[in-house]
């Protein structure tokens, strides 16, 4: 479905990464013509810079425990060491893999992929490197970039950007933050040797996550050796000749080889025109868009972290589709923000899908359902890791409000449970199901008494 040839597109996406990428190549697939402006490699955060690179350094950093716990199942296992430049090397050639499959997928598409940094000229303009091509729509994709705050010595730490292109583990790391990133990095350098220090400027890690999920991953952070300063900020950061001595508002100074800054990130808007074309941001720079991507200007639709909804890669990719088929397929769609599963890629890993307890109790009277127990693997590994699983039930309705977990598997599990509260699932329906023996995910079916009242903290 062309809209005419009054201008040089139908389409003009900026940012080739997951949102972009899915709403350009379904938008050509539908008929437009469409012009993908990437001024990176094609892939965007996640495939370049955050999820994918980040879940091989994780599988990469597991190795470490299954060493460890195949002792206690009779292996001997001497000798074992890793490599770090040569873990970043085959990542990096998985990366390059991934790229060529972006630019071949937008190719087959029949979308044109232009490298340059596109930059809005007015509600149908683009203009890249001073050529000027002109479209019925303009999509922005650019999604976010990490934000460091200021401070003395701010030039000399890292981002996620390049902690995932270090040459060499450092043996000593500060990471400042406690929410993704902060804490999915630390796991990584912890398991691989590194002494791993977390500061976070409030009591507790991974804000926004239900309680016990913070207490519960805190406690196996902390048992793996990695440090949690808490309630502390970084006065400065100075070089010292090859190390770095980090100064706390509160606490002793302390040497590091490397300080990873993961204190959240921002759309990346600026100098985009943007604001010049009428299109209105949120304090933080991102994009306004309604629930059809469309931002103030008639024109213009956004999708992905540069809108900063909710900031995941099937987001994004779900946003693009209801675009292109909203517009390109006339097809309506929005999409449904309620019960988004997510997961943290720590060691144990998080998952979670809908309602904290805190969320749930503005508006329910709740039953909450936990368990905690040691999983069967580590009865013979010895390991002292355990499992959490809480449920938060709706007193009225049995409807389950949320789950989560911090375990092995975690993200496995709780992405089948979104479906269940997808669905409205009660909790009558989950004691129904028969478990699947043994597991860890039976116990999400097998919890039958709820935590007495009395017990509860409010
Ligand atoms: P988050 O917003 O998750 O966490 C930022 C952390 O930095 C918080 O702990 C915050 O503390 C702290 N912080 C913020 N400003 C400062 C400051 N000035 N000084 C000290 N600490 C500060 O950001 P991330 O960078 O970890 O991740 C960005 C986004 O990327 C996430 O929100 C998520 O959407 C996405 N992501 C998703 C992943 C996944 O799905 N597995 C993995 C990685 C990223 P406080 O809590 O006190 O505000």
């Amino acid at each position: 479905m062309t809209q005419g040839q009054r201008y040089d597109y139908d389409l003009i996406t900026l940012g080739a990464g997951s949102g972009g990428v899915r709403a350009s190549r379904l938008a050509a697939k539908y008929g437009g013509r469409v012009a993908v402006i990437e001024a990176s490699r094609p892939g965007g955060t996640c495939v370049l810079r955050g999820c994918v690179p980040k879940k091989l350094l994780v599988y990469g950093s597991h190795f470490a425990s299954h060493f460890q716990d195949a002792l206690g199942y009779g292996w001997q296992i001497g000798g074992a060491t890793h490599d770090w430049g040569a873990m970043i090397a085959a990542k990096n050639k998985e990366l390059d893999r991934l790229e060529g499959i972006y630019a071949r997928i937008l190719r087959d598409a029949g979308a044109n992929l232009i490298a340059g940094r596109g930059v809005i000229v007015d509600p149908h303009t683009v203009d890249v490197g001073g050529k000027r091509m002109t479209a019925g729509k303009i999509l922005v994709a650019v999604g976010g970039w990490p934000v460091v705050p200021d401070f003395p010595g701010r030039e000399h730490v890292l981002t996620s950007n390049e902690a995932l292109e270090l040459k060499e583990r450092p043996k000593r790391i500060v990471i400042v933050g406690g929410g993704y990133i902060a804490v999915e990095f630390a796991c990584i350098f912890r398991a691989l040797g590194s002494d791993v220090t977390l500061v976070i400027r409030s009591g507790a890690i991974l804000r926004g996550f239900d309680q016990d999920v913070r207490a519960t991953l805190a406690e196996e952070l902390e048992k793996q050796g990695i440090k949690i300063q808490r309630d502390c900020t970084v006065h400065s950061v100075e070089k010292k000749g090859g190390e770095y001595s980090v100064r706390f508002d509160k606490s002793e100074a302390m040497a590091a080889d490397c300080v990873l800054y993961a204190t959240g990130r921002a759309a990346n808007t600026a100098n985009l025109g943007l604001e010049e074309a009428g299109v209105q941001l949120k304090k933080n720079g991102s994009v306004v868009v309604d629930a059809q991507n469309r931002s103030s200007v008639e024109s213009i639709f956004a999708v992905g972290d540069v809108t900063d909804r909710v900031n995941l890669t099937p987001v994004a990719i779900n946003e693009g589709r209801v675009f292109a088929e909203t517009f390109f397929n006339n097809n309506p769609m929005t999409l449904d923000y309620t019960n988004i599963a997510s997961a943290v890629f720590t060691q144990p890993p998080v998952s979670v899908v809908g309602l904290t307890e805190e969320q749930a109790r503005k508006d329910h009277k709740v039953r909450l359902f936990i368990t905690r127990f040691k999983p069967m693997k580590h009865t013979l590994s010895g390991r002292d890791e355990r499992t959490m699983m809480k449920l938060i039930v709706d007193k009225a309705t049995d409807r389950v409000l949320g789950c989560h977990m911090v375990g092995e598997d975690a993200p496995e599990i709780v992405q089948g449970l979104a479906v269940a509260l997808k669905a409205g699932a009660t909790k009558a329906q989950f004691d129904a199901t028969v478990g699947i023996h043994p597991t860890a995910a039976e116990e999400f079916v097998t919890m039958r008494d709820p935590v007495p009242e009395k017990d509860i903290e409010l």
